[in-house]
């Protein structure tokens, strides 16, 4: 079942982390966006469609100006943030340019969804670029969002994203492997759950056995992106990244993550 729902997925929806597309200096991983492009070039040359979600703002423009000094300052962050989109997009622009692809850029923020027109207005901008082969990077607007209003993280608004386009298929490259049974920091047994169906269950076990294994790695907005997601019938992946032809695999059903599937599939 895994298998198919991954390789009968028409549109996708995938969430690029922060460590995935940075090098460990902050800059933007040039081989890793290159290779990337070229495989969303072959998921759209089988007709798939693909609406990306995009994080390391922050990152690039901290790299791009080379000082991180005021990192505690929130307003020192946003400023990160605006300097950074710009070298994301350009950075994404170029590549994609190479593979004959135009991108979109849109910024959100949690007002965005939270109205019915505004959501219409970002469905109806979605659909357009889509009929036109362009693709849309989504990230949220962290000029407006500070820490108080933020949707949450880009987990959520990656899975906000898949319920208003309609995604029969949501991926979050990640940092982590998957969802480990326990703690792998403190667990040396830990295994990575290869599907989850019921995610209340997951998430009481994971608490009653280690408190900090829902916290940790970001599991726990991941577990609730899932949620969202599941809700209206749309798995979501959580794999690492950093995997040699991640995209390629996903989409010939070769999942080494978890696997998160609607009940009713
Ligand atoms: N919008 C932030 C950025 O691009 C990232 C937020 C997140 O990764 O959750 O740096």
């Amino acid at each position: 079942m895994e298998a198919t729902i991954a390789r009968d997925a028409k549109k996708i929806v995938i969430k690029i982390g922060s460590s995935t597309l940075t090098s460990p200096d902050g800059s933007i991983d040039k081989g890793f966006l290159d290779s990337f492009a070229s495989q969303v070039k072959e998921l759209m040359d089988q007709g798939r469609k693909v609406i990306l979600v995009s994080s390391g703002a922050g990152a690039a423009g901290a790299n791009t100006i080379g000082k991180w000094s005021r990192k505690g300052d929130l307003h020192y962050k946003q400023a990160l943030c605006a300097i950074g989109q710009v070298e994301l997009m350009d950075s994404y622009r170029r590549t994609f340019d190479q593979y004959g692809i135009h991108i979109a850029q849109i910024l959100l923020t949690k007002e965005d969804f939270d109205s019915s027109q505004r959501t219409m207005n970002i469905r109806n901008t979605l659909f357009t670029l889509m009929d036109e082969g362009v693709i849309p990077i989504v990230n949220e607007n962290d000029t407006v969002s500070t820490d108080e209003i933020k949707i949450g993280d880009n987990d959520i608004l990656a899975a906000n994203t898949a319920v208003v386009w309609g995604a029969d298929l949501l991926v979050l490259l990640s940092r982590i492997e998957g969802i480990y049974d326990s703690n792998p920091s403190t667990h040396g047994d830990a295994h990575i759950i290869p599907m989850i169906e019921d995610i209340d269950s997951l998430e009481e076990k994971l608490s009653l056995a280690d408190p900090e294994s829902t916290k940790a790695g970001g599991i726990k907005t991941k577990l609730k992106a899932a949620k969202l997601a599941n809700k209206y019938g749309i798995p979501m992946i959580v794999v690492n990244g950093k995997i040699e032809n991640v995209i390629k695999r996903i989409a010939e059903g070769d999942i080494e993550g978890t696997l998160f599937a609607p009940h009713s599939k």
